[in-house]
């Protein structure tokens, strides 16, 4: 993480030292939240809606920061220990992770996409990792405080960087892209999540493609090729791309610079073998075709860097996954339950619904779906097209829950026949009947939108089944 005088921080980021005692004084890390301040750490007061960090400056610097930024409109300085007045400490924040990001030089491999960001991130990082000292992002500290803070907790011998960048408006993948100037940039697809702020999947794909603009010179764009709004977008006259930009297409069709030319599921996940590697079957330790295709983005990172196809393997077999995205968990009587329930826009459930029919299973599959949220206008053809996906031959029983999710029930039970659809709006009546219906050998999804909450439902199972 930084480590840096007080002096050289208040340069890096445009600042000025209150006094002029305090700049030798090290620092080492940057806090914006007071309660999780470290010794010697410089302390970044943020200012929200709802809160200022400002009134916590004082309080920060009695346990232990050894400095903090503090922007000039906000009244006199606190006292306790160094202080570096800025104009606006968010904008500070973002220079001086810049500033830092230029210093260490690291390669830079940005991620983004509607869905399987967090997932691709952490494929690249375990195919890299085998070769050289990576630093990726903690979780999905994605956005303009997340995207900085990642970058300033990165290790000064650090050889590359894997950021992950979110949006949920055009403009906020060019800011991000313009902090860390990426050398690889990754597009993972385009869906449907923020479709309500953004207009169309068009608005979307434009925002995405930010992440192209902001590329080095010569930098790569591996992008889904599946996805014509991408290509179409890169044609308009209002992209502009950065000299030299090379590009590589990654994604199911024959056309693409990379396809999975075989595929096969079983308990261990996934193995596949894509035209680029038909020599190789890699195994990924993670359910579900689109899996795959996060995969192949991910080996045209690693092949970029030129990691062997056998550290390729060890790096998939060694996939740590940030939590929730698709964990398979085993209840101690033998219930399979798919905890997907960290998010949801239609293409990742469509994605999580494939898993669980794909899976063998001699039991039930029973499909528990919550609503999806900020999807815009079209909010109930979205829902209703998921009932209308889900195979009755593939799928025993659909509960739905919430009062969008009533659309893909309704949807269901035109083919399914009312037996084996089920809507609620209370969650603790779900668990119950679930509680009564599942057994050892059943496999049962969780699938939804954050704001919904599916993972205490699941609990619940894991407990007392
Ligand atoms: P967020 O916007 O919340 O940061 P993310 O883009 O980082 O999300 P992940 O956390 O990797 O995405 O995965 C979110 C959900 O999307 C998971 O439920 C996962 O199963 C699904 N998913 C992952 N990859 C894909 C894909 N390529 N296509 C469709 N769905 C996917
Ligand atoms: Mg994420």
């Amino acid at each position: 993480m930084i480590t840096r005088t007080l002096e050289n921080i208040a340069a890096m980021c445009a600042g000025k030292p209150a006094a002029v005692e305090a700049m030798n004084t090290t620092l080492t890390g940057v806090v914006t939240d007071s309660r999780k301040i470290t010794p010697g750490c410089l302390f970044v007061p943020l200012s929200g809606d709802k809160f200022d960090g400002h009134h916590y400056a004082a309080a920060a610097l009695a346990a232990g920061a050894g400095a903090t930024l503090w922007q000039r409109d906000k009244g006199p300085v606190p006292e306790g220990g160094g202080v570096i007045i800025v104009e606006d400490t968010l904008e500070a924040l973002q220079k001086l992770s810049a500033a830092y990001l230029k210093e260490v030089a690291p390669q830079v491999v940005a991620v983004t996409g509607s869905n399987g960001k967090t997932t691709t991130k952490d494929i690249i990082m375990s195919l890299l990792e085998v070769q050289f000292k990576v630093h990726k992002t903690a979780g999905n500290f994605n956005n303009h405080i997340g995207l900085p803070l990642t970058i300033l907790s990165m290790a000064e011998d650090t050889e590359i960087a894997v950021l992950e960048m979110g949006m949920s408006s055009r403009g906020e993948i060019a800011l991000l892209a313009s902090l860390a100037e990426p050398d690889v940039a990754v597009i993972t697809n385009v869906g449907e999540s923020h479709l309500l702020q953004l207009g169309s999947r068009k608005e979307i794909a434009r925002a995405k493609l930010e992440i192209a603009e902001g590329l080095k010179p010569g930098g790569l764009l591996i992008y889904n090729g599946d996805e014509p709004l991408l290509t179409e977008v890169m044609q308009e006259s209002t992209f502009k791309a950065p000299e030299g930009m090379r590009t590589f297409r990654f994604g199911l069709n024959e056309d693409n610079d990379d396809y999975p030319t075989g595929m096969m599921s079983h308990t261990g996940g996934m193995t596949f073998t894509s035209s680029r590697h038909k020599e190789h079957a890699f195994t990924l330790p993670l359910p579900g075709q689109h899996n795959v295709v996060n995969a192949l983005a991910a080996l045209a990172v690693a092949r970029h860097f030129g990691v062997t196809e056998q550290n390729m393997k060890e790096g998939l077999s060694r996939l740590k996954l940030t939590g929730m995205r698709i964990e398979v968990i085993r209840t101690s009587s033998g219930l399979t339950l798919l905890n997907d329930a960290y998010n949801a826009s239609p293409s990742s459930m469509k994605a999580a619904i494939d898993v669980l029919q794909s899976m063998k299973c001699s039991g039930n599959k029973i499909a528990v779906l919550g609503d999806m949220l900020e999807l815009g206008p079209e909010e109930v053809e979205f829902h209703q097209e998921i009932g209308y996906y889900l195979d009755p031959s593939l799928t025993d029983f659909v509960c739905t829950y919430g009062p969008l999710s009533v659309h893909i029930a309704k949807a269901a039970e035109e083919k399914f026949g009312k037996e084996c659809v089920k809507a609620f709006t209370d969650k603790a009546e779900l668990t119950a009947v679930l509680l009564e219906k599942c057994s050892a050998k059943d496999i049962v999804l969780f699938k939804g939108s954050r704001g919904m909450k599916l993972e205490e439902v699941l609990q619940s199972l894991n407990k007392d089944i």
